[in-house]
């Protein structure tokens, strides 16, 4: 019975209230979970550019990302599609990122589907909704 397990239960719960079930086409939105390996003091995310993908993100922008918050070096290869992450994280750590990247850069704040776009204004970031037409400024990455 962890603290730090039922927020992220919490979390979970929340961030899926806030998911509604599409009417048609696609099938609700499911946050992708990070495949994670660590070789020596090095995090490799092995399906990064699904994620990326899954998300209709940029895997340049959401590995910027990645390694701003955790404050650390390492670089996305195109190739191969995995991100290397200069130190060691866990899976569960990287997880909960990602949910906090998708809740900032993928859902839309008014009506909370995964069916936005991030646009570049200028220096500002405007994240698109391309199912109720909000627009909200994002903090640049
Ligand atoms: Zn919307």
């Amino acid at each position: 019975m962890g603290e730090i397990t039922g927020d992220y239960n919490k979390l979970l719960e929340r961030l899926y209230s806030k998911v509604p079930s599409k009417k048609h086409g696609h099938e609700r939105f499911e946050m992708p979970k990070v495949e994670v390996i660590h070789i020596g003091s090095q995090t490799i995310i092995r399906n990064f550019r699904e994620i990326a993908d899954r998300l209709r993100r940029n895997p340049d922008i959401l590995a910027r990302y990645f390694l701003k918050e955790l404050a650390t070096a390492g670089n996305y290869d195109p190739e191969s599609g995995i991100l290397k992450v200069n130190i060691k994280v866990s899976s569960k750590s990287l997880n909960l990122l990602l949910e906090k990247f998708v809740q900032s850069y993928v859902i839309c704040p008014t009506c909370g589907r995964p069916d936005t776009v991030l646009v570049k204004r200028g220096k500002a970031w405007v994240l698109v909704c391309e199912a109720c037409g909000a627009e909200q400024p994002v903090k640049p990455i």
